[in-house]
């Protein structure tokens, strides 16, 4: 049985981005590396999008940036530059085979293609046992998600953001390419938090996901149907081909998932509770935390001191406490927000880099009823 001083179970974007930080980093070149993964990861199984200011570590690899965004709520409609932010778009695969390539020229690393089933922590090391073999490791970090933590518990609610994309080229030229749509919530609720992410490479070709934050997901016809009435109500009823497809749910809820975190074995990557709650957005946060944890690592600080719960923290819990009792009010408290709020400040709270006063200004767009019950709710 090999012993190896770190081990990364997954090599997807959390475990990527820490054996690159790891790797790239002299201080850790003496350390020996296991990756394992059940998957050689060459397929495009994902996009990711995200904002940031000005360049970044990134750009190499970017499909698409937008210098605008669009939304869309009951009644109302906005288009705003987004300056100094960029939205970007990244394809999975760039990503998948950028740092394969880069990671893999280290020779203090191995990769393993196994599909992990146990993770133990022992007196000595912590032991993964994989269908084809078992391997021990001081360290471990983890971004297998075990969904059961989450389903067997009552206190934190669990939605998704669950969504269905299609990857169209279009007859008509319907879209621009400056502006990528962040949320239309002009789309039909049916009582849910429903709304259109559309990502425009041209003219001509974009992707459109229907997307919910709720708790159950659809019937894949309805998440279908929803784009072919978009293209047919909001697009011209424009002919279409669709050359790609992409489908994805992400959990949404304040669940502390770093609980299951000890000195040896942490989390990482959703499965470390690193998803935005309120947005299910992962990709660049998971970026900065793995900076942060590396910088931790060097300064041989306990793993289980890394999280701190801040006040972001609470914000999400009272959204997704309204949102799971009330499914439809995501339309009216995003809406709010973006009619009184200009993108910039919602895009930096919602990087939880606002200050408290910034705050303020962001809850008080927001409809005050929903917000006074869910925190009654929560304390009493
Ligand atoms: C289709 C899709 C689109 C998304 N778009 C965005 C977006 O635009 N912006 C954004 O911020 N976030 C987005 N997300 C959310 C999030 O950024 C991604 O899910 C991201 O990949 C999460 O990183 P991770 O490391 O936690 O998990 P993953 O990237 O999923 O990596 C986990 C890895 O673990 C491996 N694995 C799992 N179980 C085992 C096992 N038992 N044994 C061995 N290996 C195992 C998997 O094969 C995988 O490679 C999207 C998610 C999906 C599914």
């Amino acid at each position: 049985m090999s012993n190896f001083d770190f081990i990364i179970i997954g090599a997807g974007a959390s475990g990527l981005l820490l054996a690159d930080a790891l790797t790239s980093d002299d201080f850790f070149s003496s350390k020996s590396i296991l990756i394992i993964d059940r998957d050689d990861k060459t397929t495009n199984d994902r996009t990711w999008c995200f904002w940031e200011k000005g360049e970044g570590k990134f750009d190499h690899l970017l499909h698409k940036s937008w210098p605008n965004i669009h939304f869309s709520g009951s009644g109302f409609e906005r288009s705003a530059s987004i300056a100094p932010y960029h939205y970007k778009m990244l394809k999975g695969i760039d990503f998948y085979d950028h740092y394969l390539e880069k990671i893999k020229k280290h020779p203090n690393v191995t990769w393993v293609k196994d599909r992990v089933t146990l993770v133990e922590e022992t007196d000595q090391k912590d032991l993964v046992t994989a269908q084809n073999g078992f391997f021990t490791g001081d360290t471990v970090f983890n971004s297998w998600l075990n969904h059961q933590n989450v389903l067997s518990q009552k206190k934190y609610p669990l939605l998704q953001q669950h969504f269905l994309g299609w990857f169209v080229k279009t007859e008509k030229p319907v879209f621009n390419p400056e502006e990528a749509t962040f949320m239309d919530f002009s789309i039909p609720q049916k009582g849910n938090t429903r709304f259109m992410y559309v990502l425009p490479f041209s003219e001509r070709e974009a992707l459109l996901e229907y997307t919910l934050f709720s708790e159950n997901t659809l019937e894949k016809s309805e998440y279908e149907d929803g784009i072919r009435d978009y293209i047919k109500n909001n697009l011209g009823n424009t002919a279409f081909d669709i050359t790609a497809t992409e489908q994805g749910t992400i959990p949404m809820t304040c669940y502390p998932f770093y609980g299951h975190n000890s000195d040896k074995i942490m989390h990482i990557g959703i499965a470390g509770g690193w998803a935005k709650p309120s947005t299910g957005f992962t990709f660049y946060n998971t970026s900065k935390k793995v900076s942060a944890l590396v910088e931790h690592l060097k300064q041989d600080r306990p793993l289980s001191k890394f999280y701190k719960r801040n006040k972001f923290w609470f914000y999400d819990l009272l959204l997704l406490d309204i949102l799971h009792k009330h499914n439809h009010l995501g339309q009216s408290i995003f809406g709010s927000m973006f009619k009184k709020r200009n993108a910039q400040l919602i895009l930096k709270f919602l990087d939880e880099e606002t200050s408290l006063w910034e705050d303020l200004q962001i809850i008080s767009a927001c409809p005050k009823i929903p917000f006074i019950k869910a925190l009654f709710r929560r304390f009493f």
